[in-house]
């Protein structure tokens, strides 16, 4: 699986000024979410600090000495970019000085129109300092008259942008937690003591010792102030919420809380659905480490069928180790993943992975666990063939890179030469978030695009669904 999550989001609200070191600690643990840059803005009366470079979150972290930084309010951000290079300028929070204060965002998501706002704003005479889709949300935030609410503001920004947006704002003495009106991406709120914690996921919060509280809801501006109780204003009335279910699949944290799922359990779900169906006679159950493992626990134990660690992880193979134009794939692969001989010897293997993107990797995987005695191996994949790009916060490759786009479960067997392939339906992932089966292609309040091809209404703007965004379902309300 080789899908990159937008960014991770980490903020905090204190009655003290030490808060740099909880900052840290919090964004670090959603380094998952973004490895290529990371940033901190922290704000205490009028002064206001901002550092952020490329790198990881200890990297920039080190090299803006944050540590010796005092803030009661402050926010955090580690990226992978979706949209926009990857810059230091585009690394985030983005800051700028507007009608006598500093404002600085972050954000995780994509502006599916930002081509469209970036040149309206920039008739309008804005100058940008990077590439960035964030920028755009930032210049309409602060481009509303002087006293216009956070609210209002966001209100203006939510009738001009199609796509996700899950926001954290330092405005003045506020910060600010805000979520678009379909809630693609996660954001939830914690507390400690009297400080309020704002974070991409629960995991995060409970590593700095806050304890989750409850989600920023979708529409929903949240606005905290040290000492005060936070309050909730609506900016925008609440769609049908389209949480995205790649985030329980994949993206998220398996010790996190995510839209109210146990993400852990909610995966071991998803293979205990798959083992429901299980034609073939398998000795022994494989995960791919890591994403793989928590559904090939629950696929084992359903189907009592012993499971064995046949692929070993190193976790040192960084990206610029790998030179693909140096080793072939299947070195590559090789590198990141090493099939064990003695446990794989002879045994016939159901090999479980989360998802199929290209389709390269685990055509690969599957060479490999050949390669090293597998008698025969079946792929069993815990949720549904990718079909359709996603616009709302995850680099995904086009329609045309995507294995599953247009090929039949035949063809797709036979592009990975497994002996067998078996996704989860929609209707069972429909069944693994509690939503029930029978809602296809609508996994009521989460989003499936990528696994339908049908977009939800209103999300995208009109030039993106004419650029072949649309939905491939008749009875679809997209169209
Ligand atoms: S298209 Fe897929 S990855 Fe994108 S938000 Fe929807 S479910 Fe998530």
């Amino acid at each position: 699986m080789s899908l990159h999550e937008a960014c991770g989001l980490f903020g905090i609200c204190s009655t003290e000024d030490k808060i740099a070191e909880s900052l840290h600690l919090g964004l670090f643990t959603l380094q998952h979410r973004g490895q290529e840059a990371a940033g901190f803005a922290l704000a205490r009366g009028g002064e206001f600090f901002l550092y952020k470079d490329l790198g990881s979150v200890e990297e920039v972290y080190r090299q803006g000495n944050v540590r010796l930084r005092r803030g009661q309010l402050g926010i955090a951000h580690t990226r992978y970019s979706t949209a926009g290079e990857s810059a230091a300028e585009n690394a985030q929070p983005i800051g700028l000085h507007r009608q006598g204060r500093w404002l600085a965002l972050t954000h995780n998501g994509t502006v599916a129109n930002a081509a469209r706002l970036r040149r309206e704003l920039s008739e309008q005479g804005v100058v940008f300092q990077g590439s960035s889709d964030t920028e755009i949300l930032l210049q309409l935030y602060a481009r509303a008259p002087e006293g216009t609410s956070p609210e209002e503001r966001l209100a203006r920004l939510a009738g001009q942008v199609r796509g996700a947006y899950s926001l954290l704002l330092l405005d003045g003495d506020r910060l600010i937690a805000a979520r678009d009106p379909f809630g693609f991406r996660p954001l939830v709120i914690g507390r400690r003591g009297a400080d309020w914690l704002i974070a991409s996921e629960t995991a995060a919060l409970e590593m700095v010792g806050a304890r989750p509280e409850r989600e920023v809801r979708p529409g929903e501006a949240v606005i905290f102030r040290p000492g005060r109780e936070p309050e909730a204003r609506r900016f925008a009335p609440e769609r049908a919420i389209r949480c995205c279910v790649f985030e329980l699949i994949y993206f998220g944290r398996p010790d996190s809380v995510i839209f109210d799922h146990d993400v852990y359990q909610f995966r071991k779900r998803t293979g205990c659905l798959l083992a429901r169906k299980e034609g073939s006679a398998i000795d022994l159950v494989v995960p791919v480490p890591d994403s793989g493992v928590p559904a090939a626990l629950g696929y084992a134990q359903a189907l009592g069928c012993p499971l064995e660690l046949g692929l070993i992880r190193s976790h040192y193979v960084g990206r610029s180790f790998i030179e693909p134009q140096q080793a072939s794939r299947l070195q590559v692969v090789k590198m990141k993943l090493l099939p064990l001989r003695s446990v794989l010897s002879g045994r016939r293997v159901a090999l479980v992975d989360d998802s199929i993107v290209r389709g390269t990797t685990a055509k690969a995987v599957v060479e490999l666990v050949r390669e090293f005695g597998a008698a025969e191996v079946h792929l069993r994949i815990a949720s549904p063939p990718i079909i359709a790009p996603c616009f709302f916060g995850i680099d995904m490759p086009t329609k045309a890179e995507l294995l599953a786009s247009g090929r039949t479960l035949a063809e797709i067997k036979e592009f990975l030469q497994a002996d067998s392939i078996n996704y989860l339906t929609l209707a069972e992932l429909a069944e693994a978030t509690g939503v029930g089966a029978g809602l296809v292609p609508a996994l009521g309040g989460f989003c499936d695009a990528c696994f339908s091809g049908c977009y939800p209404a209103g999300s995208l703007a009109e030039d993106d669904l004419f650029r072949g965004a649309t939905c491939r379902t008749p009875t679809c309300k997209t169209r």
